[in-house]
């Protein structure tokens, strides 16, 4: 089951995790990608828009039995500073993903208690370890999913099921261009150095779900090796 899998992280992680032998539902709002990808690896597709609980409640209705979840879905809107702050850009951002995180974690885990042995895996990011100026929105909401991947392995301790989050740097995939707007600002966030791809991430989470099941891998924090922090990288100049 993963969240947000019409591209990037998701789509990536879908076609991982199906090389895998693992059955996939794929779910996120653009439905005629997630049918490509679906029919493409034997898979399902189902819309879901996190941000709406009916939507995630219709999305679990159709899944019975899951042993790994990938809460995926989410990303940033804009990058204003708290004085200028853009309710339309924050409210996205929350109800996307904590809000969003949050319902379908609810709705999925009977279907991972039913599997016998669940594994969540939540995407967070390295915005959910450290600040920086501008990004209050986004690292509030992903410092918000630390705490609530570190609340979920103390309510769900005794039970099989795993939490694991794991929090990237610098993926070049869409996430740019929906929080700037443009490719060509998009395009300026990776000039000059290597940014990870969507395959690294995929890889972090097909080695966590693949551990013996008494195996817990907490957090896994991977970032381009040009990345020292959110905003400093080191970049090649132009030739
Ligand atoms: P993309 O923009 O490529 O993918 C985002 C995915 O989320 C899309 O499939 C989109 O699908 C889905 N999504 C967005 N809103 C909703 C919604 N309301 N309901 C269901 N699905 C939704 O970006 P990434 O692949 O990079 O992002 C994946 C995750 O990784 C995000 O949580 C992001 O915050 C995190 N991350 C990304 C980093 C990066 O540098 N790229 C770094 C650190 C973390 P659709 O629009 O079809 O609904």
């Amino acid at each position: 089951m993963i969240t947000g899998a019409s591209s990037g992280i998701g789509e990536a992680t879908a076609r991982r995790l199906s090389t895998d032998g693992y059955a996939v539902v794929v779910g996120a709002r653009r439905l005629d990608r997630l049918e490509k990808l679906a029919s493409e690896l034997g898979g399902t597709a189902l819309h879901l828009d996190v941000r709406d609980s009916a939507s995630v409640d219709a999305f679990a209705a159709r899944i019975p039995r899951a042993s790994v979840l990938v809460n995926n879905a989410g990303g940033a809107f804009g990058l204003e500073p708290v004085a200028e702050l853009n309710e339309d850009h924050w409210r996205a951002m929350w109800e996307t993903n904590v809000l969003g995180l949050g319902l379908v974690t609810r709705a999925l885990l009977p279907a991972l208690r039913a599997s016998g042995q669940g594994h969540i895996v939540n995407i967070g990011s390295i915005a959910g370890i450290e600040v920086y100026k501008g990004g209050a929105g986004y690292t509030g909401v992903k410092h918000a999913v630390r705490a609530i991947s570190q609340t979920l392995r103390l309510e769900l301790l005794g039970e099989p099921i795993r939490i694991t989050e794991i929090d990237p740097g610098a993926v070049e995939t869409e996430f740019s261009v929906v929080r700037l707007g443009s490719e060509e600002a998009a395009a300026k966030v990776y000039e000059g150095f290597q940014p990870l791809v969507a395959e690294d991430i995929a890889e972090c989470v097909a080695w966590v779900v693949s551990r013996p099941p008494h195996v817990n891998v907490d957090q896994i924090v991977v970032r381009p090796l040009a990345q020292a922090t959110a905003q400093l990288v080191h970049r090649q100049p132009h030739d």
